[in-house]
């Protein structure tokens, strides 16, 4: 029984390279929950495989600024040289329908959710040590030494920010991390401070047809 009608915002957040995206590739193919993956926008160009409208939403510095200016993202960052942010518009919508809406962010991006709507989850994903994140980015090789480098500083910053967070799930296997990321979404969802209003609607409800 769902005595929690609305939908959770999932927040999905730590290093580069920690392995976000497969960690919510596996959450999305357990299919036991009606999760809502939010793309987000970009100024990055894609890399090769990535598609418009799945992995990101690639759109000029000129419209990511005019987005900006008309307060259309619900929070944004640059991250080594490229802005990224959440469009604002279907996120309310779809947490009323009862939908979990994820996102897959960076700690600047989740700081700022947090700030907003501090009723989300926040969930750092953190590598099981710091050279394994290393390794991560270099077999991943996707971007440059400089970029790499640059993005290795970055992590080693980032680590530091994981006391924001509600929860820590270590990457050491995504299957269990997409586990532990499903229990922490059902756990959440029995928490009294969201789900006893539903709890005594029912009751009342009860009496009513006494
Ligand atoms: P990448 O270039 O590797 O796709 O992403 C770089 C970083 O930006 C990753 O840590 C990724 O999670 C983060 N990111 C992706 N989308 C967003 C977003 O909408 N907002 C913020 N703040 N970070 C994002």
């Amino acid at each position: 029984m769902k005595l929690n009608q609305k939908g959770l915002l999932i927040v999905l957040s730590g290093p580069s390279g920690v392995g976000k995206g497969t960690v919510r590739e596996a959450l999305f193919r357990q299919k036991s929950h009606d999760l809502l993956y939010s793309v987000s926008m970009t100024t990055r160009l894609p890399r090769e495989g990535e598609v418009h409208g799945r992995e990101y939403f690639f759109i000029s510095p000129e419209e990511f600024k005019e987005r900006i200016k008309n307060n259309k993202f619900l929070e944004y960052a640059e991250f080594v040289g490229n802005m990224y942010g959440t469009p604002a518009d279907i996120i309310e919508q779809n947490l009323q329908d009862g939908k979990e809406v994820v996102l897959e962010i960076d700690v600047q991006g989740a700081l700022q959710v947090k700030a907003k709507m501090p009723d989300a989850v926040f969930i750092f994903i953190a590598p099981p040590s710091f050279q394994d994140l290393k390794n991560r980015l270099l077999l991943r090789g996707t971007e440059d030494d400089e970029n790499i480098q640059k993005r290795l500083a970055k992590a080693r910053r980032e680590l530091d920010f994981a006391p924001a967070y509600d929860y820590i799930v270590v990457n050491d296997e995504v299957n269990n991390a997409a586990d532990r990321i499903m229990a922490i979404i059902r756990a959440e969802h029995a928490k009294c401070s969201r789900s006893l209003e539903g709890y005594f609607r029912l009751l009342e409800e009860e009496d009513e047809q006494e």
